[in-house]
């Protein structure tokens, strides 16, 4: 098995299931010609986001790691008409690229998109009570996981549904030598996850355009 027939079955997926999507492709085009590095989740993945918030019928989501925005237009578009997702990004650039990718894709009046380290807006997040959030998905710097996990609770309620992206990592969540600092953020989610009676959660193992990966997913009891 090849990272090319990943690909080619990713591809499949897209062109039997899903429309013609010229606004997404407009939207990745821009992140490209922004040089902003190509490390969004698959288009299979971003409707699977979409699909989350749809069967759980979400009306708040909480982003952390907008990138150019393309998760966020995937949940976006999951939302009722007076859903909200708030979604933070650090680097300046990336949030302006994501402005505009919102406007491009019409859900500008849907997205709260905050700028600055996630950790402090998290903070500001907690002191506004913004929270029980629906949905959560987390994709920022892996390091923090553990942290944005803990936020993630401080924002949640019961039933509230919290994403975790890349905790596979081409099966290196196996090392325990802590060389690396994604792999130890990876590692933190599953130790997270597993060691708080609050939550009921699962990992799952993906293969896709974007590699060999996986999410973590679980429940707020
Ligand atoms: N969710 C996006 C998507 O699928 O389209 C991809 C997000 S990308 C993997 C991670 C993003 O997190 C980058 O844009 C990066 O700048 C941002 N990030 C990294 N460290 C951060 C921090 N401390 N606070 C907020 N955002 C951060």
């Amino acid at each position: 098995m090849s990272k090319k027939i990943w690909t080619d079955v990713d591809d499949y997926i897209v062109s039997s299931l899903f429309e013609a999507d010229p606004v997404l492709d407009a939207v990745l085009a821009a992140n490209r010609d922004q040089g902003l590095p190509a490390i969004d989740v698959s288009a299979a993945q971003g409707k699977l986001l979409s699909l989350l918030v749809r069967i759980g019928g979400a009306r708040k989501v909480l982003e952390i790691g907008t990138l150019g925005g393309y998760s966020t237009i995937w949940m976006a578009r999951g939302l009722p008409a007076d859903g909200k997702i708030v979604t933070l990004e650090l680097d300046p650039h990336h949030a302006r690229v994501a402005r505009s990718n919102f406007e491009r894709a019409g859900v500008s009046d849907r997205v709260d998109l905050r700028t600055g380290p996630a950790l402090q807006s998290l903070t500001a997040l907690g002191s506004e009570n913004a929270g029980p959030f629906d949905l959560i998905f987390i994709d920022a710097d892996k390091p923090n996981n553990p942290n944005y996990l803990s936020w993630a609770m401080r924002l949640s309620r019961p039933g509230t549904v919290i994403v975790c992206d890349n905790v596979i990592r081409d099966g290196a969540v196996l090392d325990e030598d802590g060389r690396d600092v994604n792999v130890e953020g990876a590692r933190a989610a599953f130790s997270f996850i597993g060691g708080d009676k609050r939550l009921d959660g699962t990992a799952i193992q993906t293969v896709g355009a974007k590699g060999y990966d996986g999410f973590a997913i679980a429940i707020v009891n």
